[in-house]
């Protein structure tokens, strides 16, 4: 039997595993599939960046940073903080460090044309925040690659598209495509540019270095970055020592105010805590019938359009009726819902360092 079982493999539910394997427990983590966190364009939200935004959702009772900071704008800083050094330290330590700071929103050239303010990135896409571009820009454009707008983020970076030929790929496209298995690496491009943007799709497992300076443009989801933060979560995990069970968790065994066993592919997994981590509608954590609910107790979820999710108190514990509905039962990342306000990483790694420590006393 584990101490904490985990409800969820995306962002929320890996760092609530860590930080529970941190904390001295053994640990389980259960998913049935890849959730939102795979698809995410490289960009970690923690805050949207109008002024005052930390502020405003400290002050939002409907979004988790107002739930769990209670108003409280410098607490919630501190916490914020926390989370981001956690994950950059994870990530890091897995190959993918990250670039940026709560301080201040970088301005990211992407391949949709209008910027992406983000305060974290990989570090692979840190060159391209817009302020850092100096000198002559080029964007490298791969003669087999599909869809990517190679003139439009030229004029957006103000820079010159290189054409590289890619014999033998041809019509690739980001995920599917495994540029990486058969690209020349690296590739050989015309000198005499400071900064050569690449398309998002270097490497699956980690972005690929080059010997001359370099940054990934960010793109709309599904793209490798979402597919690399996953992976390095992964590896994380197993680093940890955190068994991953692959199937889905149902079937909940409840005894008196605790939740004492799931079922996942027939058999029972019991644990002395429990962390939801399922995410939203695409994880499948929330099931919309005639109000949505948590998929595995049923638990009302409350909110609106784009914001649904669970509420909880302060140590992370789902209620019900305003009450910690299980004793040993912790929520965390998009489940809580409120997210839409371009805070989802964020969310989800403050919640899950919280749930996952929660669960672990
Ligand atoms: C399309 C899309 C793109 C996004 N892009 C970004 C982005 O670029 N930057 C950003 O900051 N945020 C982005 N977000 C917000 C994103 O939701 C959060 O940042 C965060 O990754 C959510 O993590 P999570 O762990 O809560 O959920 P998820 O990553 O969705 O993980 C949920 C996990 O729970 C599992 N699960 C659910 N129910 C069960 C069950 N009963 N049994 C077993 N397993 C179960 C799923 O299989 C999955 O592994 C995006 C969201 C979406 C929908």
């Amino acid at each position: 039997m584990s101490d904490v079982l985990v409800i969820g493999g995306g962002l929320a539910g890996a760092v609530a595993a860590l930080a529970a394997a941190g904390a001295g427990a053994t640990v389980t983590v259960v998913r049935r599939a890849r959730g939102a966190t795979a698809m995410g364009s490289g960009a970690l939200e923690f805050l949207d960046a109008s002024p005052g935004a930390l502020e405003r959702l400290a002050a939002d009772e409907f979004h988790p940073y107002g739930r769990v900071s209670g108003g409280d704008a410098a607490w919630l800083r501190g916490r914020l903080e926390e989370a981001a050094g956690f994950l950059g330290r994870v990530l890091g330590a897995q190959g993918l460090p990250l670039d940026g700071s709560l301080a201040a929103a970088g301005h990211f050239i992407t391949a949709e044309g209008a910027p992406a303010r983000a305060h974290f990135v990989a570090r692979a896409a840190a060159a391209g925040e817009r302020t850092r571009l100096r000198g002559r820009v080029a964007v490298v454009d791969f003669t087999g690659l599909a869809r990517w707008p190679a003139r439009q983020v030229a004029e957006a970076a103000e820079g010159q598209v290189v054409t590289v030929a890619t014999p033998g790929l041809e019509n690739f496209t980001g995920l599917a495509a495994r540029f990486d298995a058969g690209l020349d690496w690296p590739p050989r491009v015309p000198e005499g540019f400071d900064l050569y943007l690449f398309p998002p799709v270097l490497g699956l497992e980690r972005p690929l270095e080059t010997p001359f300076p370099s940054a990934e443009v960010l793109a709309v989801p599904p793209s490798p970055p979402g597919w690399r933060l996953q992976r390095a979560l992964d590896r994380a995990l197993e680093a940890a020592g955190v068994a991953i069970v692959a199937g889905e968790a149902s079937s909940p065994e409840i005894e008196g105010d605790r939740l004492a066993s799931i079922r996942i592919s027939g058999d029972r997994f019991p644990a002395r805590a429990f962390v939801l981590a399922g995410g939203r509608f695409v994880g499948g954590g929330l099931v919309s019938g005639r109000a949505p609910a948590d998929s595995l107790l049923g638990l009302a979820a409350e909110g609106g359009r784009g914001t649904w999710g669970l509420p909880t108190d302060a140590s992370m514990r789902p209620l019900r009726g305003g009450e910690p509905a299980f004793a040993n039962v912790f929520a965390a990342g998009a489940l809580l819902g409120g997210a839409a306000g371009r805070s989802g990483s964020g969310v989800a790694a403050l919640t899950g360092l919280a749930a996952g420590r929660n669960a672990a006393r």
